[in-house]
């Protein structure tokens, strides 16, 4: 740290009326960035003041799925997040040069984590969204530790091997005292053009997750909504116009816009 304090992070501080949610998944290619973007979109759409701090340290899949066309900007030694569809975003990938693969360290993810909370210029923000590496890995605790009040959601597909690791993911909560504010069950089905429906992975896993979640902290875990596969998610995504924005109608949008009413 070279005697250099420490800036206080401001959603940390008592009183502080952000909401912070940390989007925590198992594994990884279960749609949580996907979420998290669509869910901060829907948010600022709706008249929120809202941020991402994309901490996926494999994925940084964040500002390309928000279509984020600038980089960081300094100001004094504040850092100013570059901005798209109302979302401030500030992501690891902004920092890394080129597109080198990093290894990271837990200390050197902490850090980062607090230089991009504390350091990072948001502005009064209804809405702060952690989109956190997948699994259960220090960075967990680090959010519990900068962010005490930071609540968690889970995102998960159907498919039962998914269901228990992403059920690992939500248990940390138990030893971080942060509250679950639910799970988000992804990738549940498809719509045939006939109007049926096919579970490509199975059904059940986001329930499944909720309830034993529920059991293990003895509150109640809602299992928020289920996002059914959408190839018009994917293709805003690819794009940088979140499917909530471009295609408010899809069946996936509708779902995630109900979602972030929720929230
Ligand atoms: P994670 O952050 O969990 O690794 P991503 O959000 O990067 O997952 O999603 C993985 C891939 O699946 C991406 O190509 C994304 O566009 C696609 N995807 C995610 N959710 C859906 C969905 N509901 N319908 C269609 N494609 C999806």
């Amino acid at each position: 740290r070279g005697g250099v304090a420490e800036r206080e992070v401001p959603f940390a501080k008592p009183g502080s009326l952000t909401r912070v949610y940390a989007v925590a998944s198992g594994k990884g290619g279960v749609g949580k960035s996907s979420v998290t973007a669509n869910l901060a979109a829907s948010m600022a759409a709706q008249g929120l003041s809202v941020g991402v701090v994309d901490a996926d340290i494999y994925g940084f899949s964040i500002p390309r799925m928000l279509g984020v066309e600038h980089r960081p900007t300094q100001v004094d030694d504040m850092i100013m997040p570059p901005t798209s569809h109302d979302v401030r975003v500030i992501s690891i990938g902004m920092f890394v040069p080129g597109n080198q693969p990093v290894v990271w360290r837990g200390p050197m993810l902490h850090r980062a984590l607090q230089q991009f909370l504390a350091d990072v210029f948001w502005g009064d923000l209804d809405v702060l969204l952690l989109d956190l590496p997948p699994g259960t890995g220090d960075i967990a605790i680090s959010v519990a530790q900068l962010v005490p009040g930071a609540e968690i959601l889970v995102v998960t597909t159907p498919q039962q091997a998914a269901a228990e690791v992403a059920e690992r993911a939500g248990s940390i909560a138990l030893q971080t005292h942060q509250r679950l504010a639910g799970v988000i069950e992804n990738m549940s089905w498809l719509e045939l053009p006939d109007g049926s429906r096919e579970e490509i992975f199975g059904s059940g896993g986001g329930r499944e997750v909720a309830e034993s979640l529920s059991r293990s902290i003895g509150a109640d875990v809602p299992l928020l909504g289920q996002i059914p596969l959408d190839t018009r998610l994917r293709i805003g995504a690819d794009q940088g116009m979140p499917v909530v924005l471009g295609e408010p109608d899809s069946p996936a949008a509708v779902a995630l816009n109900g979602i972030a009413k929720g929230l």
